[in-house]
């Protein structure tokens, strides 16, 4: 029955191919765009219905699911499609955002749409490529709760762990605390592996200490043992991504006046490392041999 929920997915990227992905092999009819027709044939391969415009998109889907890199280009594809989605009345349309966005914007969005009679839901997510494509990711949500529950089905086909935490805007706010403490903890957890190392003691035996004790995170957890011990370097998340999320938290903090020292420091030093490029994968970063 699920089939004649359509559902459009714009942007399908390392994130956007993966949710595309699963939610026509949940059954959906899923529509996808990207701007690169290369990313449109990889998601055809899987089921998608590759549309040849935007527009189409727009037209057909009850539910759209948006992955694109920044709040500009999410601002942008909504405000470009407003006269579309104005034609359709009666018939709600709601924008589930699962990029990691602003929270003032998305704020912004809701009310424009909520005066023509849709919805649109801050919902970024964690849990990266492979959590995209196995429909396990951990999603942060911010809107009005009607919305959360006629999207509830696209949610749960694409999160194994869906938290509505506020109003709109919230789940942003959710997001860049959590990628904040993400990109604290590559560097702590690399400075501690370079300690190791300089003291005489095996950074993989170091590892594995911190992964049965308090110094765990994540990054110790995942991305050093998978992408970073291992020298491959292919979480599928840029440095570029990760350089915008920590500008953006240090940014919410001075307008919101919270004084985070280290969250300066972090920021300052995952956008000071000019060795590496915006495309390099993120878990370069904790590259701990190859810097002093
Ligand atoms: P990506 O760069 O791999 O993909 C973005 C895609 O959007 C690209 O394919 C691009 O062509 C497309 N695009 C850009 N503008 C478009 C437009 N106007 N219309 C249609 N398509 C357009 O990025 P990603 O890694 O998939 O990340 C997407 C979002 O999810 C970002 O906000 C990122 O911060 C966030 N995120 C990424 C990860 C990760 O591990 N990669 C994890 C959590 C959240």
């Amino acid at each position: 029955k699920e089939k004649q929920i359509a559902v459009g997915v714009v942007g399908l990227g390392s994130m956007g191919l993966g949710m595309a992905q699963t939610l026509a092999g949940k059954g959906f009819e899923t529509l996808g765009f990207d701007l690169s027709g290369e990313r449109k044939a990889l998601a055809k391969k899987s089921g998608v219905i590759a549309a040849g415009s935007i527009a189409a998109v727009f037209e057909r889907s009850k539910f759209l699911v948006f992955s694109l890199p920044t709040a500009k280009d999410v601002a942008g594809v909504v405000n470009d499609h407003l006269d579309m989605l104005k034609s359709r009345k009666d018939d709600r349309v709601i924008i589930i955002d699962t990029s990691t966005s602003e929270p003032d914007v998305s704020r912004d969005l809701a009310a424009t749409l909520a005066k023509i009679g849709h919805g649109f839901l801050d919902a970024p997510v964690s849990g990266g490529p492979s959590g995209a494509a196995s429909g396990k990711l951990t999603m942060m949500i911010g809107g009005a709760e009607e919305d959360v529950a006629l999207a509830r089905p696209v949610i749960e086909a694409m999160a194994a762990k869906a938290l509505h935490v506020g109003p709109s805007g919230a789940g942003n706010v959710a997001k860049l605390v959590n990628n904040l403490l993400a990109a604290a903890h590559m560097i702590t957890t690399k400075e501690g592996l370079k300690l190791a190392f300089s003291a005489g003691l095996d950074p993989e035996a170091a590892l594995r200490v911190l992964n049965a004790a308090s110094g765990r995170s994540m990054m110790s957890e995942v991305h050093f043992p998978t992408w970073i011990m291992s020298n491959t370097f292919d979480s599928g998340f840029s440095m570029g991504l990760m350089r915008k999320d920590v500008r953006l938290a240090r940014e919410l903090a001075a307008r919101t006046g919270a004084r985070l020292p280290i969250a300066d420091l972090v920021a300052e030093l995952w956008t000071g490392s000019t060795d590496l490029d915006d495309s390099d994968d993120f878990t370069r970063m904790g590259a701990f041999q190859t810097s002093n």
